[in-house]
């Protein structure tokens, strides 16, 4: 049997998106809902994946199917293809079974030729609505199906309005219509080299090749890109019996979400233009009107469409994002499907769900992308700065939070001032798929038209970023690069603020806060907390870093960098001279003096997370990065030391190193210079033990790093050892503490087995062992890597993401051999890679104990672990 390439509307269900893609799927299961949705048929993704491998061969079995689909469309609407007294009109739409708004076109009003336009006259005594709606279709067609050039019809449409001294096509009549139709037919013709076609079955097979192209138009290629969409899926095309929401004041067209996306709130919540067709609404051209008027206008229509929005999340138990049609007073649904939300509206509507009895807790915490709470951790305007602010004018809330950047005019000029390191806001009339690029360089999104449902909406809200859309009084000029709002003109030079929650536009910097944790979200992440069985710690170097890591809900410290501590204005002076010391006398009195600002350090930290685990990392980096680099700062610390500066850069020079990474780092700086380790083991010993002796419970948890041999390891963990028990002496007191290493050297996970049995816990540094497993400078890959990902030869930045065949193969392997050995070994990731959600569900199941990662991405990382446990105990 071969296969089935088309469904009528009524053969599919919800659960075909894979062949009938998203849209066709749910226009498939509103019409088994028995709601009223335009009849249709559908064309498979699979039709799709075979044009492209043998475009003829897939014509010559699609062709029948497709006469005998249109032969039951002609039947159920009692009309025919391109018929003088009512013709079948239909829209042709695609569809892929991953949503992609706005990045194929769609067609609408195609079957419209010189005779079914006299047709679609009689059956509607409207000779001006239907010649709208033939140059309209040819228009869409010459623009879509076949790539002509769409500035060439405007001309004419532009010429006839000025004939008719008129500003917009509202006020062109029947017979100026008609005139435009001849006109672009002639354009067509001049353009396409032949005649626009009149007969409805070309046109349609015409528009069904130019979907399945547009698949791979560059536009789609990019989103795709960006959302790690799968190239080969290929999309459907959904063939629908037209309604019209342009057949006069009685009609009209929309689109509404069940709740409302930007803070998820349930309450309907949309817009809706009267007298418009198909895109009018969402391209921005004119403002609509927001759906609560309808309710007042239309209250039966509303009703209606409110108790269908009620149906259809019941039903997919989940918010809708629908599209409408109102004809002659008539509602049609021509569309539904999971809404895109804020951050905010995720959580807002999971919790919402639960507690309506909708779905449970572990299905509400499946629902959200841990990444998606990117948005919610995000800064806003402090209240201060807002109430000392005079906002410039108010534009629509389209996607909350806040930003701050210089105003760039243009999506390539934003991408390219972003490349150079400026923090621009991309202000634009309105946005448009082509300016996508410029709209993931940019901080924020501010445009001049369009509503909440504009593309720059949609866009940005599925970006996580913030955006004020529709701020009428602005007025943006993108070639003499000015923002006007009334007497203010602003620049390219000039910063702007705005806030995507509020919608308020203002001129300069306002000063931006981190995110308050609280309401649905604290709801959210108590369940998280609940069915999370990993550990979430956080990296952080100082106490201020503590503290905000505490406030997302860090369960300890996973990663304190001492090196950090080391820069401070007030020590530096005594590290560099530590360093520069040509004898262990000077090095120790420089280490005497550093002692006790580091035990300090140590000791705030500590406090701060009331016995929590802090595991602190001893000296990493190599030494020379401490040493100053300029004439002047080199002569000064000379006469300060009191040294020749000439003596002072001669140590410098023998300092630097050819491989630094691969150099004189981490604990080789203690085989060499065992004093520095023994200093850095006092201080954490005898901070801890003050807290002891203060009844706080502290166990420390020492680090060293880079090992890469168990002889090496075990050499630097007895100074670290016999050093405690010198403290442990002197204070009369003993406390537990554990001492580890990192794993981040290939062959210290491939010699786990010895190593674990020296130490109490291992630690991924997957930093430095993604580095050092590919052999790719972490510091030089920004030269070659993002060719890499361009030229598609990594599908991902290994820095980012995992490599869990090769780094993970390493990590798997410690695991495996260190609990051999070691069954209570502690196991731990500190890597950058401890707030990506891929890569944090991969090590719940490799087994690590925890995972440490920036204050920032806690919350994220926890609501990874929490699913992937859910997930494995499904
Ligand atoms: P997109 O995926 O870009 O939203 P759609 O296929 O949903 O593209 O359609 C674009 C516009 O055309 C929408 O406003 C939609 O409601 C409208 N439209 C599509 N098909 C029909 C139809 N059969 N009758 C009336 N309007 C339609
Ligand atoms: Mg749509
Ligand atoms: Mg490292």
């Amino acid at each position: 049997m071969s296969t089935k390439y088309v469904y009528n509307f009524d053969e599919g269900n919800k659960t075909m998106r894979d062949i009938l893609g998203g849209k066709g799927a749910n226009l498939a299961e509103m019409t088994n809902m028995g709601i009223n949705v335009p009849y249709g048929f559908s064309v498979t993704t699979e039709a799709c994946i075979r044009y492209y491998k043998e475009d003829k061969k897939l014509w010559d079995t699609l062709n029948e199917e497709i006469t005998s689909h249109i032969k039951d469309l002609e039947k159920h609407n009692g009309k025919t293809f391109g018929n003088n007294e009512d013709p079948l009109l239909v829209s042709v739409r695609s569809g892929a079974p991953i949503s992609m708004p706005g990045m194929m076109d769609t067609i609408l009003n195609l079957g419209l030729n010189d005779v079914a336009v006299k047709g679609l006259e009689n059956k509607t005594e409207n000779k001006r609505f239907a010649y709208d709606s033939y140059r309209r279709f040819i228009q869409m067609f010459a623009d879509v199906a076949m790539g002509l050039d769409k500035n060439k019809f405007e001309e004419v449409l532009t010429a006839k309005k000025e004939e008719k001294g008129v500003k917009t096509d509202h006020d062109l009549d029947a017979e100026d219509f008609v005139d435009v139709v001849e006109k672009y037919k002639k354009v067509y013709k001049e353009l396409a080299g032949v005649e626009f076609p009149q007969d409805p079955r070309k046109q349609l097979d015409l528009a069904i090749s130019a979907v399945f192209s547009s698949w791979n138009n560059p536009r789609a290629i990019l989103y795709r890109k960006l959302n790690e969409i799968d190239d080969k899926m290929g999309t459907a095309v959904n063939v629908q019996t037209m309604v019209f929401g342009n057949m006069g004041e009685t009609s009209g067209t929309g689109v509404a979400f069940s709740r409302n996306p930007a803070t998820g709130e349930n309450v309907l919540y949309g817009e809706y233009l009267m007298n418009a067709q198909g895109e009018d609404v969402v391209a921005g051209v004119r403002t609509p009107e927001p759906i609560s008027h309808l309710h007042e206008l239309m209250p039966e229509v509303y009703d209606e469409f409110y108790n269908t929005a009620q149906t259809l999340e019941k039903h997919y138990k989940d918010m809708q994002d629908m599209e409408f049609t109102i004809q002659e007073g008539k509602l049609f649904l021509l569309q539904t499907r999971n809404g895109k939300r804020t951050a905010q509206a995720a959580v807002q509507v999971a919790v919402d769900m639960v507690e309506e009895g909708l779905v449970d807790e572990k299905e509400a915490l499946l629902r959200v992308n841990p990444q998606d709470l990117d948005g919610l951790l995000h800064p806003t305007f402090t209240a201060e700065a807002v109430k000392n602010a005079q906002s410039l004018t108010k534009g629509l809330a389209a996607s909350p939070g806040a930003a701050v950047g210089k105003i760039a005019f243009s999506a390539p000029e934003a991408a390219k001032r972003a490349k150079d390191g400026e923090v621009v806001v991309l202000v634009r009339e309105e946005t448009s798929p082509e300016d996508l690029e410029g709209m993931v360089s940019a901080v924020g999104i501010l445009t001049a038209r369009g509503g909440m449902t504009s593309h720059a909406a949609v866009v940005a809200r599925g970006m996580g970023k913030c955006c004020v859309s529709g701020a009428s009084d602005i007025h943006v000029n993108e070639f003499e690069h000015t923002l006007r709002v009334g007497d203010v003109v602003l620049t390219s030079e000039d910063t702007i603020s705005i806030d995507g929650s509020t919608g308020e536009i203002y001129a300069g910097a306002l000063a931006t806060q981190p995110p308050q944790m609280h309401g649905a979200f604290g709801k959210f992440m108590q369940w998280v907390d609940k069915y999370r069985d990993m550990k979430v710690r956080t990296n952080a170097d100082t106490p201020r870093d503590a503290k905000q890591a505490l406030e997302f809900g860090a369960e300890g410290i996973g990663l304190c960098r001492t090196e950090h501590m080391f820069f401070a204005d007030d020590r530096i002076f005594q590290v560099r001279k530590m360093i520069l010391a040509s004898d262990l006398e000077t090095r120790q009195a420089a280490l005497d003096k550093i002692l006790p600002m580091q035990e300090e350090d140590f000791y705030q930290i500590y406090k701060l997370m009331e016995e929590r685990p802090v595991t602190v990392r001893l000296l990493d980096p190599p030494l020379h990065e401490f040493l100053p680099k300029g004439e002047k700062e080199i002569s000064d610390l000379a006469l300060d030391l009191k040294m020749l500066p000439a003596r002072v850069k001669e140590r410098i020079a023998e300092l630097q190193e050819v491989n630094p990474m691969l150099g004189f780092r981490g604990l080789r700086l203690g085989v060499i210079y065992p004093e520095i380790s023994k200093m850095q083991a006092r201080a954490i010993m005898q901070a801890a033990i003050r807290l002891n002796k203060e009844g706080v419970n502290v166990v420390p948890e020492i680090m060293i790093p880079l090992s890469s041999d168990v002889h090496e390891l075990d050499y630097v963990k007895n100074i670290v050892r016999e050093e405690i028990e010198k403290v442990f002496e002197e204070q009369g007191m003993e406390i537990k503490y554990l001492l580890g290493t990192m794993i981040e050297i290939p062959r210290a996970a491939i010699t786990a087995d010895e190593i674990a049995q020296v130490t109490d816990f291992f630690s991924f540094g997957t930093n430095d062992l993604t580095q050092m497993t590919f052999g790719l400078s972490r510091d030089d890959a920004g030269k070659f890597l993002p060719a890499y990902i361009e030229k598609d030869i990594f599908e991902k930045d290994p820095f980012q993401v995992l490599d869990q065949k090769g780094v993970g193969f390493l990590v798997e392997t410690a695991v495996e051999k260190g609990r051999k050995t070691n069954p209570a070994l502690h196991l731990g990731i500190c890597g950058e890679h401890g707030g990506e959600p891929n890569t944090v569900k991969y090590l719940y199941n490799v087994g690590l104990d925890y995972v440490s990662c920036s204050p920032f991405r806690i919350p994220i990382a926890k609501l990874a672990a929490a699913q992937a446990a859910i997930e494995k105990n499904k």
